[in-house]
């Protein structure tokens, strides 16, 4: 059969955006998550953005905005890398028979070769579309491997919403009215006691972590994932990265838990591998869990999802990790994030509503907390009576409409702002973050109670709150 030219000519996408770009809210408000838009009218983010590029989106007034979220991590080499683009049209355009369903595909093995090369201890892989799916399968994996029902995790985990990912969300919030969820159980992150008594009722299949956590963006003790893996060794139990934020040279190494030099039974990884276009997640793991699971020509299937694989998510994948070695990317974000760390940790003896930055590479949160002035105090208090997490929200507030920069308050009820831009950017971008930054912390710090602007913005931030990874 051939194609028709005439249907080819009936439909253009340009002509879509061109024709029902404009009406982008009210489309959202009728057809999608009817809260967003509410949320974006609410807070001012209401843009129209038309193009984007590298560390940088633009919206229809021609103003420039600086992208430390890149897309909750997906866009570590920036937005449009040429590679990553080039790969992805090759990948429409040589009209390959991909997901036959009944072939092995080329390049799902090219770069399930690739990956593994960056973790040498492990030996495959398993492609599936998103972060939670990743998680889910390291679930599944480890729970039918050691024969065993429970994992434990960590309170303010994220993991995914799915249910089984929901299931070990250490973010009460996200799991409310959803139950009955996995009979998973939380321990503090960080306490080795809480995770061996655990361990010790001998139903623990593994345990999950982010080596660094994205709410709050809490680093693991020194020692800890050491610790906790010789634990899991003695019960008999696995370590479980999710690699999906904090992975692929975010922090500085290619992967968080290499840092920790530990050897994780399975990681996670999802978000940066897409090099921003075409969903994918990916679990690795040791042979044995993946010949326990696939045993036998009758479980090829046992767990599997039909667009896992697909090539133009593995062309992307193979072309982001060309990038990431050939242009010193895992290096840049180690170097910038750094610089960015120490130029804002620099700070923290001139503002007293700034308390703490942390982080590794660029993943980085700052954390405001309690002035010790009486006359800064009173302001502070009251937002926090309200809802914590006020003054974190009106700083990204501030930072977006006087700056144009785009961040994040890193989960619900945290003074902590996430800094996770894309691992391209340079010294520019440093320089326009914290001259901004600056700036609004001049501004938080000089009246009270806090200038108009600011308390305006907490008024509207009172109203409408986001939920934030
Ligand atoms: N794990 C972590 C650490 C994450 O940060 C996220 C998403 O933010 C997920 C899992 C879920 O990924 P996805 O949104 O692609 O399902």
């Amino acid at each position: 059969m051939r194609y028709s030219v005439s249907t080819q000519d009936e439909f253009d996408l340009r002509d879509v955006l061109t024709r029902r770009g404009a009406d982008r809210y009210e489309l959202q408000a009728r057809y999608l998550n009817p809260q967003l838009p509410r949320m974006l009218h609410a807070i001012g983010f209401d843009r129209v953005y038309t193009h984007a590029e590298g560390a940088y989106l633009y919206d229809d007034s021609g103003r420039d905005y600086l992208d430390m979220l890149s897309g909750f991590g997906v866009f570590a080499l920036g937005r449009h890398h040429p590679v990553v683009r080039k790969a992805v049209h090759d990948a429409l355009d040589l009209g390959l028979a991909d997901l036959t369903q009944f072939d092995a595909p080329p390049l799902a093995g090219a770069l399930a070769e690739r990956l593994l090369a960056h973790v040498p201890h492990l030996d495959r892989v398993y492609f599936g579309n998103s972060g939670t799916e990743a998680v889910e399968a390291a679930l599944k994996y480890a729970r039918f491997a050691t024969g065993r029902k429970r994992i434990v995790f960590c309170d303010h985990a994220f993991h995914g919403l799915t249910t089984g990912s929901l299931s070990v969300n250490g973010a009460r919030d996200f799991r409310k009215g959803f139950g009955p969820l996995l009979p998973d159980t939380a321990v503090p992150f960080g306490d080795l006691g809480a995770l061996e008594r655990e361990l010790k009722r001998g139903d623990v299949a593994a345990f999950l972590i982010e080596p660094i956590q994205g709410k709050g963006v809490a680093v693991a003790p020194p020692g800890f994932l050491r610790a906790a893996q010789e634990l899991l060794r003695e019960h008999k139990a696995l370590l479980i990265a999710d690699e999906v934020q904090c992975g692929l040279g975010r922090t500085g190494d290619f992967f968080a838990f290499q840092h920790d030099g530990v050897e994780p039974d399975l990681v996670a990884t999802a978000k940066a591998l897409s090099g921003g276009y075409v969903p994918v997640g990916a679990t690795m793991g040791r042979d044995w869990i993946f010949n326990k699971v696939y045993s036998s020509m009758d479980r090829v299937l046992v767990h599997d999802s039909t667009f896992g694989s697909n090539a133009q998510a593995m062309a992307a994948g193979l072309a982001t990790l060309h990038v990431m070695d050939a242009e010193g990317v895992v290096d840049n974000a180690r170097k910038m994030g750094e610089l960015l760390q120490q130029r804002l940790t620099d700070l923290v003896d001139r503002y007293e509503l700034l308390h703490e930055v942390r982080g590794r590479g660029l993943m980085i949160g700052i954390e405001f907390g309690r002035p010790q002035s009486w006359t800064r105090r009173a302001p502070w208090t009251a937002l926090q009576l309200a809802r914590k997490g006020l003054f974190a929200q009106t700083v990204v507030h501030a930072l977006f409409h006087r700056h144009g920069i785009l961040t994040q308050v890193s989960g619900d009820h945290v003074e902590v702002i996430k800094l996770i831009p894309p691992l391209t950017i340079g010294e520019a971008e440093v320089d326009r973050f914290v001259a901004a930054f600056i700036d609004v912390m001049d501004e938080a710090h000089r009246g009270t109670p806090l200038t108009n602007s600011l308390s305006r913005d907490f008024g509207r931030m009172l109203v409408h709150q986001t939920r934030n990874r």
